[in-house]
């Protein structure tokens, strides 16, 4: 790290301890230089990233907006609550785990899809054909036949599906 007295780049850490109770590192630096110390801090970034629109706009990752989309893509579905809240704890964790500070607003609307594809298959057509507009009908169509085909399967062992 730049030496913040003569700007010489080599500076050594004498001192590193946790702080804000383990959230925080503080260091103290010594400029090989100047001999000068200084002091800095270091903490995890977990912020969620700005989501650039298609249009080249940015916004601030809204959650209230995502929500409403994943509840009016399941509507009328029996997914509960806590199966949907979880979906969204798991799509903002991974966005915040991308470490950008920006993303595209179709990596959120894959997220959003890959969730509602795990928790319902119909909310999760009803989405996509809004959200991603299938290209052509051929398209959405080899997309239904891979889930009927994924509910013939499950049904097979056993598992209750609709
Ligand atoms: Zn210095």
């Amino acid at each position: 790290m730049r030496c913040p007295f003569c700007s010489i780049e080599d500076t050594k850490v004498v001192d590193s301890r946790l702080v804000a109770e383990g959230d925080q590192v503080r260091r103290r630096r010594e400029c090989q230089a100047c001999s000068e110390r200084f002091t800095t801090y270091e903490t995890a970034e977990l912020l969620l990233p700005r989501v650039v629109k298609q249009d080249g706009v940015r916004e601030p990752f809204d959650e209230n907006k995502m929500r409403s989309g994943m509840q009016r893509a399941l509507e009328r579905r029996p997914v509960g609550v806590e199966l949907v809240e979880a979906a969204i704890n798991h799509i903002k964790h991974s966005l915040m785990a991308t470490g950008e500070r920006e993303v595209s607003s179709l990596v959120v609307g894959e997220a959003v899809m890959e969730q509602l594809r795990a928790l319902d298959h119909v909310a999760y057509v009803r989405f996509a054909s809004v959200y991603r507009s299938f290209q052509d009908l051929d398209e959405f169509r080899k997309e239904i036949d891979k889930l009927s085909a994924e509910a013939a399967t499950a049904t097979a062992s056993g598992v209750d599906v609709d």
